[in-house]
């Protein structure tokens, strides 16, 4: 089905804004506005807060994060979560999308994750006929963008349409 991204971005700012308000993390949000994904809102939803929860996590206090929508002319849209982050080293780059890895600075961090966000927001996207990829430099940043099928693929009418839970649609 259609899904929003202007309402996936109203959803995910909503259930991310205690953590990072936790954190004085200032997130903004520069998109280009009124574009659609084919595919689940919750699936998308859940995919764009894991990505999300991860930047505030591995971002010191009073950083920022950015996250950017944009159109892509082969009909794809772009969701990026930029973070001002610990980075990634290069050797982890292609590991953090296994189920259960954790980088060496994130298993010593006190407060620990189980190691499944990334690889659920892999199977989210490649389930929409997308796909997600990373650019970090360790110390600087990190951003991960998500890219979604604007149009309908096989992949994502394959999903169940989202249910409204405990409201009218
Ligand atoms: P959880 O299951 O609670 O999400 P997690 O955050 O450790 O646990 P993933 O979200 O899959 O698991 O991330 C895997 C690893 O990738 C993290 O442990 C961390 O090492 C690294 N990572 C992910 N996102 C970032 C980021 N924005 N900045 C730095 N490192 C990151
Ligand atoms: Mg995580």
């Amino acid at each position: 089905e259609p899904v929003d991204v202007d309402k996936i971005m109203a959803e995910v700012l909503d259930r991310t804004k205690t953590p990072a308000s936790a954190k004085e993390i200032e997130v903004s949000f520069q998109g280009v506005r009124g574009l659609t994904v084919y595919g689940n809102e919750n699936q998308l939803v859940t995919a764009v807060v894991n990505l999300m929860e991860n930047a505030i996590a591995y971002s010191p206090e009073s950083t920022r994060v950015i996250v950017t929508t944009s159109a892509s002319e082969d009909g794809f849209v772009e969701i990026a979560v930029a973070d001002q982050g610990i980075g990634i080293e290069p050797r982890d780059l292609d590991r953090i999308f296994e189920r259960f890895y954790r980088a060496d600075r994130a298993r010593s961090r006190a407060t620990g994750g189980t190691g499944l966000g990334l690889a659920i927001v892999k199977h989210i996207s490649t389930n929409h006929g997308g796909w997600v990829t990373v650019t970090s430099t360790v110390g600087v940043g990190s951003t991960f963008t998500l890219r979604l099928p604007s149009r309908p693929t096989e992949a994502a009418l394959a999903l169940p349409p989202s249910v409204e839970i405990g409201g009218a649609s």
